[in-house]
């Protein structure tokens, strides 16, 4: 077997991006990446079935960058132009792929210029961005097509390479008249790159659409990594009330350790969950369509550098669903609008989760598949905790059958866990789940979404100017501080279970925190009031400073 670092030397990679590669971590290509960028590099169209996690972005922005290189460091010089366009179904992917494109391209910076116009900002403000004609361009295809079409943009005499990322979600999100539209604005040359989750009948139609005599790469990696990287458990509970103590000494005894991403089925479950841990002093994040997209990318940005372990999520295609059922077409362009704007679950890059816990079943085989592929990306390792009630056994044995058509294997393991052993945290349980009522969760939900929107806006404007300022601004504050029970926050040391006694680690809170907490000023509970006086202290000597 090769030396696992030249596997990336040897595919005929500029030395700059390898040092980049380097810098990443990336320590061998993975299966899509070793697939895929010679057959890139050597000019092909490629058909790549390749799912967020699998090392997709590199796959196609390695070839991407290598191919500016060759443009700039060719003996005659050219002109500057758009050379590259990716199409992206979400904002949130769109900033995903320039972050990785800059990270890749951080030894040739000076090469490669990337301009991102999926985001919200107005169009006159993308547009002087466009005119310097960055070398590759970003964007959703509304947002490009009305480029193209107020003359922001002309590729017709440049472009050399289009990229569909998350090709399958282009059509379902109603991308497909914009993307027709938009080819015509295409020259009849290009090289064309479509990666793609599943071959959906979608896909099939995009590829007559874009690609000529392309190489499929239909890599035989099964939709999950194996159980040497990603272990799969069931957690059987009978009531609902059994399934809340089980998550509440998971987390609590720290069995369940690292980031922790809970899916649940309902926004409300959501805040139910959230107010639920509140009760306990364990702080989570909750993430779902309704929160405005500056918010939630704020939220999973902290979330990869480690400022909270808990986020608690939706399936959002789950949550699209409703609207579409038994509609006609002209719902379908709501849906579509919503699908533009939300994309919680795919396409988003959540780093280093340890752990997935499926809080409420997951209502398909393929949201199972997307949760449990939020865990154990590239080569770390990941578990998957699906809590299972008696009639969820069905579906539970469908999963497991489409699992183990996969790749012949995978099953999900029971969680050995004895029920009677955590029976003394059951009081304390019922008393937080008493607490959490429906108008508590009503509340919460409505506080959340007006302080996110307030966060938003802020967020756009205020933090643009003061970035250092973004890590103050938290998501995971108590939405329902008031009644939190002092006497929940730690678990004496009785209530551990004799048996997890050598491995559980109580998530106690410092003593010092125990005594109440003297009542928080407006600025210390809404940091962005604060930030506001910050503004204009720093200003006022500035401009005293001026001299003439
Ligand atoms: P993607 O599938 O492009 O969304 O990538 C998922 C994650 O895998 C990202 O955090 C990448 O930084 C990481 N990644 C991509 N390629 C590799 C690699 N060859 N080795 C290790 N990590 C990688």
């Amino acid at each position: 077997m090769e030396d696992a670092e030249l596997s990336f030397a040897h595919m005929g990679l500029d030395a700059r991006l390898l040092q980049a590669v380097a810098e990443l971590g990336w320590a061998k290509p993975t299966a899509v990446q070793e697939a895929a960028i010679p057959l890139a590099l050597e000019g092909k169209d490629l058909l790549c079935r390749a799912k967020t996690g699998s090392g997709k972005t590199g796959a196609y922005a390695l070839p991407l960058l290598q191919r500016l290189l060759n443009a700039k460091m060719a003996p005659t010089v050219s002109a500057q132009v758009v050379r590259v366009l990716v199409l992206v179904p979400t904002r949130e992917l769109g900033r995903q792929v320039v972050r990785m494109l800059r990270q890749l391209a951080a030894h040739c910076a000076r090469h490669a210029r990337f301009a991102d116009v999926s985001g919200s900002d107005d169009m006159s403000a993308q547009r002087p961005i466009l005119m310097e004609k960055p070398d590759v361009v970003v964007g959703t295809p509304s947002r490009v097509l009305a480029h193209l079409q107020a003359r922001n943009l002309s590729l017709q005499d440049s472009l050399e390479l289009l990229v569909l990322d998350e090709a399958d979600l282009l059509f379902s999100f109603g991308f497909e008249d914009d993307l027709k539209k938009l080819l015509c604005h295409l020259p009849k040359i290009y090289q064309t790159f479509l990666m793609s989750a599943t071959f959906s009948a979608d896909v099939q139609a995009l590829k007559e659409l874009v690609l000529h005599n392309p190489v499929t790469l239909k890599l035989q990696e099964s939709q999950l990594p194996d159980s040497s990287q990603l272990s799969q458990y069931q957690i059987r509970s009978e009531t609902e009330e059994d399934k809340f103590l089980l998550l509440y000494a998971l987390l609590k005894l720290s069995l369940v350790r690292g980031k922790v991403i809970l899916f649940v089925s309902t926004i409300d479950r959501c805040y139910r969950l959230k107010l639920f841990l509140e009760q306990f002093s364990i702080p989570a994040c909750v993430l779902n369509s309704e929160l405005p997209v500056q918010s939630r990318c704020h939220i999973i940005t902290q979330f990869n550098k480690g400022f909270y372990d808990y986020i608690v999520a939706t399936d959002e295609q789950h949550l699209a669903e409703p609207e579409v059922l038994g509609q006609g077409k002209k719902k379908r362009g709501k849906r579509a609008e919503k699908g533009k704007e939300s994309g919680v679950a795919r396409g988003i890059d959540f780093e280093n989760v340890s752990a997935v816990i499926n809080f409420d079943f997951p209502p398909s085989i393929e949201s199972y598949i997307h949760r449990a592929g939020r865990t154990a990306r590239a080569h770390n390792p990941g578990t998957v905790l699906t809590f299972v009630s008696c009639s969820e056994s069905a579906q539970l044995a469908k999963i497991e059958a489409a699992l183990v058509g996969e790749t012949s294997a995978i099953t999900l393991q029971p969680y050995q866990f004895q029920m009677e052993e955590i029976e003394g945290l059951r009081y304390r349980c019922r008393d937080a789940m008493r607490s959490v009522t429906k108008q508590a969760i009503k509340e919460a939900r409505l506080r959340e979404i007006k302080e996110e929107l307030l966060n938003s806006e802020k967020l756009k404007t205020y933090f643009e100017d003061n970035p250092r300022d973004l890590n103050l601004l938290r998501h995971d504050q108590p939405l329902h501080p008031a009644i939190v029970k002092p006497h929940l926050r730690n678990v004496p040391e009785y209530l551990v279970p004799p048996s997890l006694q050598a491995v559980a680690r109580p998530l106690n809170c410092k003593r010092k925190r125990r005594k109440p907490l003297p009542p928080r000023t407006k600025e210390q509970q809404n940091p962005l009031r604060s930030f506001k006086f910050t503004r204009q202290k720093s200003r006022t000597p500035a401009k005293r400073k001026k001299p003439s």
